[in-house]
């Protein structure tokens, strides 16, 4: 039997509120015990003398009990216990309040260790309700580096550590699973040795070797994972597509710019991954507004065209990105090939310039005559079944789930289909490897010529006013103005602007001669898609809309954004924002505008008026707010992370480098704990 079937009920008597309380916490076997890790530690180590004491300064002494009474609050209705004790030097007193077991363990003569916040008191130092443990018991609670636990109202850091504490004396018969050759060349302490140190660390060179070998654990299965994903997904046959050379360079030739170098490789990078017999499964990263579309059209031409007369798809995370690409297609693929592209989404099913009933349209993708297919999750939800389905292309690749993706993949009956992913989200390398293991990844860095980089502005509250005259004149010239707010609706606890009122805000008081428009995810999808279309033929000036318009949404005309409650954002998501704006060779304009002016959100908005790099961005978010908000991880393999974190590069290189060896020559099939491991990981795997 495994620890972490075996139930904590086994290691000592828990009643079932206890029980329940740490269920809660995730906490329900001995083994999920041993992985509640401490998330900070208390030096209690260092011993000193009572004539050492400081006022109010976390201390610890070893005292021996002069005298001990028990008494009653008749007031509080409360135990009280006080002690008397003494270093052999000097006394101190120690009180309780409401432990009435303390007076049962401590006896006079005890020799202990306390460990408080100290006060003087008629000259007499005392410890009210400090930490204690008695001298010949292994001591858990003072006199060491104490660890520090996620605990809960209900339940005691004290009763936490005795519990783990019990739950180590087993963990020696835990069969280590990481490969012995792993452990003696890194120097990793056993399994058992680093659970021990984790929780009740002797030095602190123990848990540090802990901690990384425990970080490399997590991180190593998470690669294997990956790994073993792609050597099962290499497995897989797809059909090779020949490159299409005539018809390609004629469409790019017909383009209104030219490609960028990085765009021309990327797309030669994809281009020889279809070629292959075997399914290419590729990532191309590329900073907002770099141009990714046409990257993506190209592959998807190169798949429907002449000799190949595949079917490629391509899903967007919204109603008005699908849209957007459908129009992108009718302005740059040729003619020919337009009669056989369709757009389905909720809503909309249309093919070629004509709409027609989803039925028909679902069956025409079923029997091949339409050949490329612009949509979005209704792609997956509805029975929509492909005949030779050899490229999917995923936008923004991160607003969807796993399952989405795969879910679209398992359309094709016979060979499995080419992946093409591409996000916005610029990832750093070590962290692109964590968690997308190991696909492969494109990365567009330059932009499209002529771009001007966007000015970003933190404006105070006072100029206000003088944002608005701005604005104005720029209109004057034709140009276009996003304002971004975070909600729907006004919130009265938090005070973040929302579009209602700033809407009406602006129609009425500030701009009542203008037109503005208002878009949240509440429309109905044909109203977002007329607004943004209305918008995009610069029919109104001002649009004021939520995140909704956060991915992808292009509009050229429009060089001016406000973003209210800017802090209510993350970094990335701001820069995803203003990579609306700066889509054309005038200047563009991002300003910021804060309802909490805390001097930490400056600072930290103020990186956006200093950088137009989304890699910088990604990186500085991602020390100020972790991994979960800006990639979505919720999703990826992260979220089973619990001491690991994406700042361990050192590890995540280590376990990428271990695991790729270890899985190619298949030595994990001779380590049985592994081997059972990867087993189960196996049935939650996925590929990114
Ligand atoms: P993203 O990478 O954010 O998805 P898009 O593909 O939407 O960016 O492209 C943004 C804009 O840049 C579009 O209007 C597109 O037509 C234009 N564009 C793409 N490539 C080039 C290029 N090489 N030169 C000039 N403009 C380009
Ligand atoms: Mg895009």
């Amino acid at each position: 039997m495994q620890l972490a079937e075996i139930s904590i009920k086994k290691l000592h008597k828990i009643g079932q509120e206890k029980a329940k309380i740490l269920a809660k916490m995730g906490i329900k076997t001995i083994g999920d015990l041993l992985w509640h890790f401490p998330w900070r530690y208390d030096d209690l180590s260092e011993i000193k003398d009572i004539s050492q004491l400081e006022e109010n300064v976390l201390t610890t002494v070893r005292v021996k009990i002069l005298s001990l009474k028990t008494l009653r609050s008749w007031k509080r209705k409360i135990t009280i216990t006080e002690v008397l004790a003494s270093d052999g030097q000097d006394q101190l007193k120690a009180i309780w309040f409401g432990q009435k077991f303390v007076g049962q363990i401590l006896k006079v003569g005890d020799e202990i260790f306390l460990s408080g916040r100290p006060s003087l008191k008629n000259n007499l130092w005392q410890f009210s309700s400090p930490a204690y443990d008695k001298v010949k018991v292994i001591n858990i609670h003072s006199a060491r580096l104490v660890p520090i636990y996620h605990a809960s109202f209900d339940l005691s850091q004290k009763q936490l550590r005795f519990l783990i504490s019990l739950a180590l004396k087993h963990a020696p018969k835990i069969t280590d699973p990481l490969p012995v050759e792993i452990l003696n060349q890194e120097k990793y302490p056993y399994l058992h040795e680093a659970l021990q140190a984790i929780h009740f660390p002797e030095e602190e060179t123990d848990l540090i070797s802990a901690t990384k070998r425990l970080k490399f654990q997590e991180l190593f299965y998470l690669q294997c994972k990956y790994q073993l994903a792609k050597k099962d997904y290499l497995q897989h046959e797809s059909w090779p597509l020949i490159k299409q050379d005539k018809i390609l360079k004629e469409t790019i030739a017909n383009l209104a710019f030219s490609l960028t170098s990085d765009q021309n490789k990327v797309l030669d990078e994809i281009l020889l991954d279809l070629k292959q017999s075997k399914p290419m499964n590729r990532l191309v990263e590329g900073d907002v507004g770099s141009g990714k579309t046409i990257v993506a059209i190209l592959a998807a031409l190169n798949t429907i065209a002449n000799q190949n007369k595949f079917q490629a798809v391509l899903m967007a995370p919204t109603e008005i990105l699908a849209q957007q690409h459908w129009q992108t297609i009718q302005k740059i693929l040729p003619k020919k090939y337009q009669a056989t592209c369709a757009l389905l989404t909720k809503d909309q099913h249309i093919l070629a310039d004509k709409p027609l009933e989803k039925n028909d349209l679902v069956k025409k993708i079923k029997t091949g005559s339409v050949q490329f297919i612009i949509g979005t999750h209704a792609l997956i939800q509805d029975k929509v079944d492909f005949a030779k389905l050899a490229l999917v292309i995923i936008d923004e690749q991160h607003r969807f789930g796993v399952r989405q993706r795969q879910a679209l993949q398992q359309k094709s009956k016979f060979q499995v289909p080419h992946l093409l992913s591409l996000t916005a989200t610029p990832i750093p390398r070590t962290l692109a490897l964590t968690l997308y293991g190991d696909l492969d990844i494109s990365i567009i860095k330059e932009k499209p010529q002529g771009r001007k980089d966007i000015k970003t502005i933190l404006v105070p509250e006072r100029k206000r006013q003088a944002a608005y005259q701005f604005i104005k004149e720029k209109i004057t010239l034709g140009q276009q103005v996003f304002v971004i707010c975070p909600l729907i609706d006004e919130s009265d606890t938090l005070g973040y602007k929302s579009v209602t009122t700033e809407y009406k805000k602006l129609n009425e008081e500030i701009f009542p001669d203008l037109a503005i428009g208002l878009l949240h995810g509440k429309l109905k999808s044909e109203e977002k898609i007329k607004l943004m279309a209305d918008f995009k033929a610069n029919k109104f000036p001002i649009l004021v809309a939520t995140s909704v318009i956060e991915v992808g949404v292009d509009i050229p005309q429009a060089t001016l954004m406000i973003i209210e409650s800017a802090e209510r954002f993350g970094l990335s998501q701001l820069h995803q924002f203003r990579g609306r704006i700066g889509r054309n060779s005038l200047s563009s304009y991002c300003l910021l505008f804060t309802s909490n002016s805390s001097h930490l959100e400056k600072e930290r908005l103020k990186a956006m008026t200093q950088t137009n790099n989304g890699f910088e961005l990604a990186e500085l978010d991602l020390n100020l707010r972790g991994s979960g908000e800006i990639f979505g991880t919720k999703q990826s393999g992260l979220m089973q992370l619990k001491i690991a974190t994406l700042k361990d590069t050192e590890e995540i290189k280590k376990a990428q480098i271990w695991a790729k060896k270890i899985i190619q020559e298949e030595k994990y099939q001779t380590n049985k704990p592994l081997q059972k491991l990867l087993k189960n990981l196996k049935t939650e795997m996925h590929l990114e």
